[in-house]
């Protein structure tokens, strides 16, 4: 192969990412060299397309974006054991240490260390990308490469939805967009019993219903109280999962929970922002933070699952070829796009 490929780079400090030639990356003797196939956009790259306050704090460039992507292997260092030249695979982007208390108890998302692809290291969107052999997730034929380039989210969704037993319970999402999306569509799968998702944005609404078997409600135009009332619930949501990041879809959460109700928050406010501490206090709710994927637990439930009946698919609502990826980022900054795909083969 010649050494050099096309790479989506965040070449300077400003708004866009450049196509560029950039040397394919060596591989250490613990690596594996994957050739991507197709990635999936996430709201990160967003952040760093647009070249906000986060990105320009956290992003050194040059820098190759990208982190979600589904590939096969085409060279393995000389230590790597058990992967194959010719691996169709997709891989977890979290680059862990193994020195901390949490990653020697296995709880490798949870180190402190932890080094994102496409972030802080060269990342997915280029022809080749450089992947300790320990990140990849090998992909069952069942898995074609465009669900696999979406697993990374997937696996969000996976990882918050999960967080609770959902089996029969009433499941509230906050914030229809692809994650809280495909996390309706993994309560289901679990058998909750009634999913509602709330959103301002009605195309990404429409999309929820179109995805998965859940009630998409507009807050904006709707009152939630009476879509409970007309689902029969009488004492409110067992399971809150917040997808949005926004305070007033909290609170309304926190409302709506039965008591002794429990909320997953995958969601990341833009800044601080007052919570009614003595309102979680009085209602004995249970708040846990969602970070990443379970390495690799959530890996195994999520292909798991997908082997098994979970269908996300239609949640991908744009396929580019990546020398059109404007059209693909333009696609993403209209707000009302699931997700966006694009194919590097
Ligand atoms: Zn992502």
């Amino acid at each position: 192969m010649s050494n050099q490929m096309k790479a989506l780079e965040k070449s300077r400090p400003e708004e866009g990412l450049w196509m560029v030639r950039a040397p394919v990356p060596e591989i250490g003797p613990d690596d594996v060299l994957i050739k991507v196939h197709k990635t999936g956009i996430c709201g990160t790259d967003i952040h760093i397309w647009n070249w906000d306050a986060w990105a320009a704090h956290t992003v050194p460039v040059p820098m190759i974006t990208g982190h979600e992507f589904a590939g096969e292997i085409v060279e393995l260092g000389r230590n790597v054991e058990g992967l194959e030249i010719g691996q169709r695979c997709s891989g977890e982007g979290h680059l862990i240490g193994r020195k901390s208390r949490q990653s020697r108890a296995g709880k490798f998302h949870l180190d402190p260390g932890t080094r994102g692809i496409g972030v802080n290291e060269q990342g997915a969107f280029a022809e080749f990308l450089r992947l300790p052999a320990f990140n990849v997730v090998p992909l069952p034929d069942a898995i074609d490469d465009e669900i696999g380039a979406i697993l990374d989210p997937l696996g969000n969704a996976v990882h918050t939805a999960l967080s609770f037993d959902l089996v029969g319970e009433d499941v509230l999402i906050t914030g229809a967009g692809p994650i809280g999306i495909m996390a309706g569509a993994v309560a289901r799968h679990v058998g909750a019993r009634h999913v509602v998702i709330t959103d301002i944005n009605q195309d990404r609404l429409d999309l929820a219903a179109r995805v998965a078997d859940v009630v998409p409600v507009n807050v904006g135009t709707q009152d939630l109280r009476e879509v409970m009332d007309g689902l029969k619930m009488k004492e409110g949501f067992d399971v809150g999962l917040e997808m949005s990041g926004n305070q007033r879809a909290l609170d309304q959460m926190v409302e709506s929970l039965v008591m002794g109700g429990r909320i997953a928050l995958l969601g990341i406010p833009p800044g601080q922002s007052p919570v009614d501490w003595s309102r979680i206090v009085f209602k004995a709710i249970t708040i846990k933070g969602v970070y990443g994927r379970e390495i690799f637990e959530t890996w195994y439930k999520m292909i798991a699952m997908l082997e098994n009946g979970l269908d996300v698919r239609k949640v991908i609502t744009h396929r580019f070829k990546v020398d059109a990826f404007r059209d693909g980022f333009a696609a993403m900054l209209s707000g009302s796009s699931g997700k966006v795909v694009l194919d590097w083969t």
